[in-house]
């Protein structure tokens, strides 16, 4: 992992990640990957990646007024997106599947606990697509594969999207890493993540700022910094060390504390790591989103 002498930028938040790129329909084809954040943190998650047959939200965790100015400020609107993939039931998360309703094309995409867990608060039926976590299955021209997370949730989960072929030039294979929401990184999680161009990781809190918030009670603060919470900027780091894979080429940050949590605390803590990693670091300011990367 040489890294010495190449340009990090720092993150950015750009809006209109989509119009970014400035192409149009017409050079979709063998267009890779694009993937883009539209908002991540406790008030709410979501992200567009977009293959040439298929435009999809990993998480929708809006409402759906929310939801859709956050894709019109990215270029994108619902009636243009195939299925959602939901990581977990929890609302900054999911809110936004309610609205879906009024867009019955949009498939959601999650496994069988998640989907229980989800309806329940729901008044309407959504046509569910189930997933068994740990199979991988196709949705178009992605192949995804699910993975455990030890989160304070039905049934967690971390996904790989993966598109393209190794050989293929016009369509080289890419991949990308989504974990969110977990409380400690257990081994599988290093295998899933290794192999993969983009990873998009959880850097939730600052434990000395956690410790320090005068908004949070006793049981909460536990709650966050627990084995089935959300991970530290130092528990990001330590996990991204010991996989440390020479394939990354962008690494996320993202789900950042609002109150507990600094672009300064992340940037010490990552001080290391970038010395020996030569992929992009994007530290995804709590409640903003990306500008589009291009895979
Ligand atoms: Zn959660
Ligand atoms: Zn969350």
């Amino acid at each position: 992992m040489q890294g010495r002498g190449l340009p990090i930028p720092r993150g950015g938040t750009r809006r209109n990640p989509l119009r970014a790129g400035g192409r149009g329909p017409s050079s979709d084809s063998h267009m890779g990957m694009r993937f883009s954040i539209l908002a991540s943190g406790s008030s709410g998650n979501c992200a567009v990646l977009r293959t040439e047959k298929a435009r999809i939200l990993i998480d929708a965790g809006f409402t759906q007024r929310k939801l859709r100015q956050l894709l019109h400020d990215a270029g994108e609107a619902l009636e243009h997106i195939d299925a959602v993939f939901l990581t977990h039931e929890h609302g900054d998360h999911c809110a936004g599947i309610d609205g879906l309703k009024r867009f019955p094309h949009i498939k959601v995409f999650a496994n069988a606990a998640t989907a229980r867990a989800v309806q329940a608060k729901l008044d309407h039926k959504v046509g569910w697509q189930i997933f068994e976590t740990g199979a991988r299955f196709t949705f178009r021209d992605l192949e995804i594969e699910s993975f455990h997370v030890p989160h304070d949730a039905q049934e967690p989960v971390g996904f790989t999207f993966s598109h393209g072929q190794e050989a293929d030039l016009l369509s080289p294979r890419r991949r990308l890493a989504w974990l969110t929401d977990l409380g400690h990184a257990p081994q599988h999680i290093h295998e899933h993540i290794r192999d993969v161009d983009v990873v998009v990781v959880e850097s939730n809190h600052c434990p000395r700022l956690l410790e320090a918030d005068t908004k949070r009670p006793w049981p909460t603060k536990q709650r966050i910094s627990g084995r089935h919470g959300h991970l530290s900027n130092q528990a990001m780091c330590d996990l991204l060390e010991s996989v440390a894979s020479p394939r990354w080429r962008h690494v996320f940050l993202t789900h950042l504390s609002r109150d507990c949590n600094s672009h300064e605390a992340i940037e010490t803590a990552l001080a290391g790591l970038r010395t020996r990693l030569a992929c992009q670091f994007n530290i995804v300011a709590s409640g903003g989103g990306t500008s589009v990367c291009e895979l």
